[in-house]
């Protein structure tokens, strides 16, 4: 059984994670979409909010499973039974973070790989602040995130 975890904020969850998501399934019998609650980046939505957002935003959670951690992500991956992290790179300027990140986690734990996703190229300029500065705003993302991430972008922001 191979494990993959797709760790991340999704504040909220896009398009572009989705697509990510989706391309793990056809490589990994199972898919943990991780979300931390590591309130550095302060997010818009809480963990719950976001794992509503994201169980509510997949056609399907066959081979899926979502949950939220707490803990160094290669203990987590660990205790997953995890074999590989999935992180998605869109451009040439997510390389040197992600290339860092992955150096260390393996550096944590040298079983533990990295894989790195491309998505489709509709999705390379799409990220969740972007999403909720447009929506701020009163711009319209519903091209960008699922129906039910853009009512609850809506009432977030008072637009309804
Ligand atoms: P983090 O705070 O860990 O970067 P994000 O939710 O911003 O959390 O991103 C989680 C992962 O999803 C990262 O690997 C990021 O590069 C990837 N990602 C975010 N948006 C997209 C997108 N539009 N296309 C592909 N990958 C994406």
């Amino acid at each position: 059984m191979r494990i993959g975890i797709y760790p991340g904020t999704f504040d909220p969850i896009t398009n572009g994670h989705i697509d990510i998501i989706l391309r793990s399934t056809m490589i990994f019998d199972q898919v943990v979409v991780a979300v931390t609650t590591n309130q550095n980046k302060s997010p818009l939505f809480t963990v719950e909010e976001r794992i509503e957002m994201i169980r509510a935003s997949l056609k399907s959670l066959d081979h899926i499973e979502i949950e939220s951690f707490d803990e160094l992500l290669v203990n987590y991956a660990l205790r997953k039974k995890a074999s590989a992290l999935i992180r998605g790179l869109r451009a040439t300027s997510d390389f040197e973070y992600e290339f860092q990140m992955a150096l260390m986690n393996s550096k944590l734990c040298k079983d533990l790989i990295t894989v790195f996703l491309m998505p489709n190229e509709k999705y390379t300029y799409l990220n969740s602040t972007i999403v909720k500065e447009v929506a701020r705003l009163g711009g319209s993302v519903e091209c960008f995130v699922s129906h039910f991430v853009n009512e609850k972008l809506k009432v977030k922001f008072n637009l309804t």
